[in-house]
């Protein structure tokens, strides 16, 4: 077993997150913008990665996670999206505050701890922002989803994850009454900025500008 530092787990974390969008392989630029660090210090740190044989990096190509990184990424995940379930199901702590808690809390090296508190929740397969929560054995159910953005014209969809990182943006759906598992109809598409009009649960008339668009998930139904 390597103990990492938070640092370290952090940029595992990232790279199979950013990966994820990408079939694996992460540039190190979108990884320096993620992280808001220098392309310098960020390939600094893939190299010491690479020495632990963590990831593999290949100068102005990018970055992989081999299969080490990955389960210790998945690890981390896991625990991030635990912790965010059980200070929302438990503690209960608004969806808006949960992520940066969870943020120190998924570098406790204890896997008893994580596996008891797994349990302990019943085995969620999904954290409070709808995203999959890794199993013991690194299994992880990704939902088939398109981003809010892309989302087609009179079309139905239900909201099946948001973008964790932002306080700010999950106060704003608090505000505009928008949860996970809500139907969503797509009315009507501004040619000019592509502010969206839609329907909530056939009732509720919402707009939403197309940033907000970019931080949330639907799947069709
Ligand atoms: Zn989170």
């Amino acid at each position: 077993m390597i103990t990492l530092t938070a640092t370290e787990e952090n940029y595992l974390k990232y790279i199979y997150q950013l990966g994820e969008a990408q079939s694996g392989l992460v540039k190190t630029n979108d990884l320096a913008y993620k992280l808001e660090h220098s392309a310098a210090s960020v390939t600094d740190m893939l190299k010491k990665l690479a020495d632990k044989k963590l990831l593999t990096y290949t100068k102005y190509y990018g970055v992989s996670l081999t299969k080490t990184g990955l389960h210790i990424a998945k690890k981390v995940l896991r625990k991030h999206r635990l912790w965010e379930t059980f200070l929302a199901k438990n503690l209960k702590f608004t969806w808006d505050k949960i992520h940066d808690i969870a943020e120190q809390l998924e570098h406790i090296q204890s896997d008893e701890l994580t596996d008891k508190m797994d349990e302990y929740l019943g085995f969620p397969k999904f954290d409070p922002h709808g995203d999959p929560i890794p199993d013991k054995q690194g299994n992880i159910s990704i939902p088939n989803v398109i981003c809010l953005a892309d989302a087609k014209l009179k079309k139905q969809y239900i909201l099946q994850n948001v973008n964790d990182d932002s306080a700010i943006f999950l106060k704003y759906l608090n505000k505009i009454k928008l949860q996970l598992n809500d139907k969503i109809k797509i009315i009507d598409k501004e040619e000019f900025d592509e502010t969206m009009e839609m329907l909530i649960n056939d009732k509720m008339r919402i707009t939403i500008s197309n940033d907000a668009a970019k931080n949330m998930y639907v799947k069709s139904i």
